[in-house]
């Protein structure tokens, strides 16, 4: 689904992403993980052609991502980041109809599959009608999924989609974006900086560091079989966070 070749963006800093050559073939989940700064919102923001590589290229679905059709692509792709990114001022009805009204679709289309998506992320009916400031952080990421989802995207990249929730709520969503993403079959790339978050999602678990995919693989890989000393530091620094957080 998702191709890139020597994919390169770099900012004044020296900081960002690349050179990443890989694929990411249709229809499985993906989880991207680093330590904060490591370039993997970058990365993601590449694939959905929302920043310009400075070399390299994205191919999705077979067609590389140009200036002239990225419009169109970008329709495919759904994406979701940490806070929602919902716009205040609309309900979360009007957030999640915004896309398919700009694209002249009916009022009947729109309320069915409006209904349609209220139902697989399990949000009540009223809530609907309140504007995202009146909404918890769990419903408001219920919302942003149904919002990314509206048009039916091939494929869904969500950035720290539950990096601001607390614990519980989380966990509740973890559980929820497994089983919507199973039942959907689209190509999806989660970013976390969570280990155990990543592997709940995915068998195949990009690790970063500076830029670069250090190690791709299980867990199990990343335990057992660690690629270099940075790849053995982070796992270890994860384990120990877990280890050390309270029962
Ligand atoms: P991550 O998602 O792994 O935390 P990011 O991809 O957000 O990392 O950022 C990688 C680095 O790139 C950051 O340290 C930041 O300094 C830099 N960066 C990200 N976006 C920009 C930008 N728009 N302009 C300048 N520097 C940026």
């Amino acid at each position: 689904m998702f191709r890139v070749e020597r994919l390169t963006k770099r900012f004044a800093n020296g900081a960002g992403a690349g050179p990443l050559t890989l694929q990411l073939p249709r229809g499985s989940t993906y989880a991207l993980i680093g330590p904060s700064g490591c370039g993997k919102s970058t990365f993601l923001r590449l694939l959905n052609g929302l920043l310009t590589p400075d070399e390299g290229t994205v191919e999705f679905d077979g067609q590389r991502l140009t200036p002239a059709n990225l419009a169109a692509i970008r329709q495919r792709i759904g994406y979701v980041i940490q806070d929602g990114g919902l716009f205040p001022h609309l309900s979360a009805r009007g957030n999640v109809s915004l896309q398919a009204e700009f694209l002249g679709w009916s009022a009947q289309r729109i309320a069915a599959r409006m209904a349609e998506l209220r139902e697989l992320v399990k949000l009540p009916d009223d809530l609907l009608d309140r504007e995202p400031a009146r909404l918890s952080g769990g419903q408001r990421q219920r919302v942003s999924l149904m919002r990314a989802l509206m048009l039916d995207p091939a494929a869904l990249l969500l950035d720290e989609p539950l990096g601001a929730l607390d614990p519980m709520i989380r966990a509740e969503l973890q559980d929820d974006l497994q089983r919507i993403f199973a039942e959907l079959e689209k190509t999806v790339v989660l970013v976390t900086h969570d280990l155990a978050e990543a592997s709940h999602f995915s068998r195949d678990i990009l690790l970063m560091d500076d830029g670069r995919v250090v190690q791709r693989g299980s867990l199990r890989d990343l335990t057992r079989q660690p690629a270099n000393e940075f790849v053995e530091r982070f796992v270890t620094a994860q384990r120990t966070l877990h280890a050390e957080a309270p029962a």
